[in-house]
């Protein structure tokens, strides 16, 4: 309407002669006038109408007016020249094409073409006031549509973002604020119903593993067939969201009872059972779980969503492929972590570690050349420390590098030192979590840090072996490859712990050549009592045998453990039934009471 009130306007004014547009035949009938006013008022009218149906639409109803709006203000010599054809046609074609710019560039150019093909045919044109009207016209109403396009081009493209941060691009998943979203709904809604919401936390375990192993195109492949296992298990009206990385959230909403929670938890768990094919690989998942319940434990989406990580955490410490439902005990539990990380970044310039000794005697003659060193945190209030407790905490933050290269530097010292007193080579294997494998964050220390200490102090590169776990071989990486192999140049020894738990598979063994084989405790801990463990351990010793590997079993505790192991032929063995760790000074003086009295075992 305000367009076509301008357009009148100018046509008036310019027809009544108020405005004089220079050398423009101005003295026009009134009637004409007024042609001209009803004719812009009208198809402004028409365009506008044409724009509410669909801003494309007005776009190629102006391009097809514009010749019409013309036409009558040529002089007549010009229809000869075919001038308002060869304006029309590329108008016309320029309509036909869907976009606005598209619209325009051809306009554009045609308009310039004509321009200068007729320069002087123009030359002889007055500036009617048809033309000025049409002219206010077409960049009035042209100018809008264009505005409301690139508006309408603008919301898409936002819409388009949203929808990026809304859904996850790998699962198709919504993301971790639509859960929350939904979570806050769930709870207003609950809250008038007096209804109970789970938040479901879920984490596949050992996914960094498996994703090294599988490599990233593999671990997107499995995440995407977790994500479809699970959005299949859970009823369609709840919600499945990725939360980032291998974490997925379940939204239960309206559940009556625990029952109900269970039923879905048991379901996800019971989909992961086939195991995943990637590239003729096979490969077994499991999940960890932690639910918080709204309104028992927490009011708001982010206390139940940190609390249902808190008792994912539990379902992990627990052993993983578990459920967990929060509780007051976990919150203590997560403050007392809390409390452990923070203290723990003093522990190390505070003096508050100690390396423990255990030694590790040769089974056939019971001489002691070689000893595990164990980690120990003497924290100012809580005493002493586990290592189980800690170091996954310092592995988390990166500290593990600074602490394990001071372990290091501590065993190096004293291997030599007792490779001397002993006046026979001794050995002190160091633990390194596959952590200390990954590149540090900063400029931190690494492995080879330990690498240039024994060189730096002179030590012979087989004072010390590297006990590293499975779960490093898992990261089937080059570069772990390169790193077990420098060590190795340096006379490192490496030795495989805790081997029969965890990932374990025997392909992993294959892939490194290793100096010795620590079977598990779990193993060894009741060989007497469960009957399988007997031939499961003589078979790791002789499959290690073969390969190569000198045998270590862990955790003896008793006379019969180590006659059995004895029997098996197993080379080493450490335990409790012949130490417990020690200090240092402490294994010094067990060395020498060892040199003045022979171990009976040995007799
Ligand atoms: P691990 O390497 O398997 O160490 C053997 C664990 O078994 C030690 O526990 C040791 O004290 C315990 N042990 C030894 N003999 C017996 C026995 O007869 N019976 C029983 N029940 N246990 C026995 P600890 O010292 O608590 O260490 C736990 C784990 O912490 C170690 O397991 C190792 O994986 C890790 N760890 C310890 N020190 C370090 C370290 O300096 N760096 C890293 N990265 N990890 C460490
Ligand atoms: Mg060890
Ligand atoms: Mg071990």
């Amino acid at each position: 309407a305000l367009v076509s009130v301008i357009g009148a306007v100018v046509s008036l004014a310019s027809a009544m002669g108020w405005i004089d547009f220079g050398g423009a035949t101005t003295d026009i009938a009134p009637w004409d006038a007024f042609r001209a006013l009803a004719r812009s008022a009208v198809m402004s009218l028409a365009i506008a109408a044409l724009h509410r149906w669909g801003p494309a639409w007005s776009v190629h109803a102006m391009t097809l007016l514009v010749p019409f709006l013309l036409l009558p203000s040529l002089p007549a010599a010009s229809f000869d020249s075919g001038l308002p054809q060869a304006i029309w046609v590329p108008v016309l074609i320029a309509s036909a094409l869907t976009t606005v710019r598209w619209t325009i560039v051809v306009a554009t150019v045609s308009a310039a073409i004509v321009v200068w093909l007729h320069i002087d045919q123009l030359a002889r044109f007055s500036l009617s006031p048809y033309i000025v009207s049409s002219v206010v016209l077409v960049l009035v109403v042209g100018g809008r549509m264009l505005r409301d396009r690139l508006l309408e081009m603008a919301r898409v493209q936002a819409q388009r973002a949203e929808n990026l941060a809304r859904f996850d691009a790998l699962t198709g998943l919504p993301q971790r604020q639509v859960a929350h979203q939904r979570i806050a709904d769930g709870i207003r809604e609950g809250a008038a119903r007096g209804s109970t919401l789970a938040v479901v936390m879920v984490d596949v375990d050992r996914f960094n593993e498996v994703n090294d192993a599988l490599g990233h195109l593999g671990g997107d492949a499995l995440l995407t067939e977790v994500a479809r296992r699970l959005r299949a298990s859970v009823p369609a009206s709840d919600m499945v969201a990725r939360f980032g990385g291998d974490e997925f959230t379940i939204v239960l909403s309206e559940v009556t009872d625990r029952a109900t929670i269970d039923r879905v938890t048991e379901a996800v768990r019971a989909s992961m059972a086939t195991p995943f094919v990637f590239r003729e690989e096979r490969v077994s998942v499991t999940l960890s779980i932690g639910i918080a319940l709204h309104p028992d434990d927490g009011a708001n989406p982010d206390a139940l969503l940190h609390e249902a990580d808190q008792a994912l955490y539990a379902s992990k410490a627990a052993g993983r492929d578990r459920a967990t439902y929060f509780s007051s005990a976990l919150r203590e539990a997560a403050d007392v972590r809390r409390r452990l990380v923070a203290d723990l970044r003093d522990a190390l310039p505070a003096g508050q570690f100690e390396v423990h000794y255990q030694p590790i005697l040769a089974l056939d003659t019971g001489a002691v050349h070689h000893a595990e060193a164990l980690l120990r945190w003497h924290h100012p209030t809580r005493g002493s420390v586990s290592p189980a407790e800690f170091i996954p905490l310092a592995e988390a933050t990166g500290q593990i590098h600074a602490i394990g290269a001071w372990v290091f530097s501590e065993a190096a010292a004293n291997a030599a030192r007792w490779t001397q007193s002993q006046g026979a080579p001794f050995m002190v294997g160091v633990n390194y979590s596959p952590a200390q494998f990954r590149p540090p964050p900063g400029n931190g220390l690494t492995w080879r840090s330990a690498l240039d200490h024994l060189r730096d102090s002179g030590l012979p590169g087989h004072v010390v072996s590297f006990e590293i776990t499975e779960g490093l071989l898992l990261d089937d990486r080059d570069d772990v490859r390169a790193q077990l192999d420098a060590l190795r140049q340096a006379g490192v020894a490496i030795a495989l712990d805790d081997f029969g738990t965890g990932y374990s598979a025997l392909a992993y063994l294959r892939k490194y050549d290793f100096d010795f084989l620590k079977i598990d405790r779990a193993f060894v801990g009741d060989l007497e009592h469960t009957a399988q463990n007997v031939p499961l351990c003589r078979a790791m010793i002789v499959m290690a045998h073969a390969l190569g590997m000198k045998v270590i079993a862990e955790g003896v505790e008793t006379e019969t453990q180590r006659a059995l192991l004895a029997e098996m032929g197993c080379d080493y063995a450490q335990g409790y039934y012949f130490a417990r760790p020690m200090p240092a000074a402490a294994f010094d003086a067990f060395l020498a009471t060892r040199r003045d009295t022979p171990d009976p075992a040995a007799a």
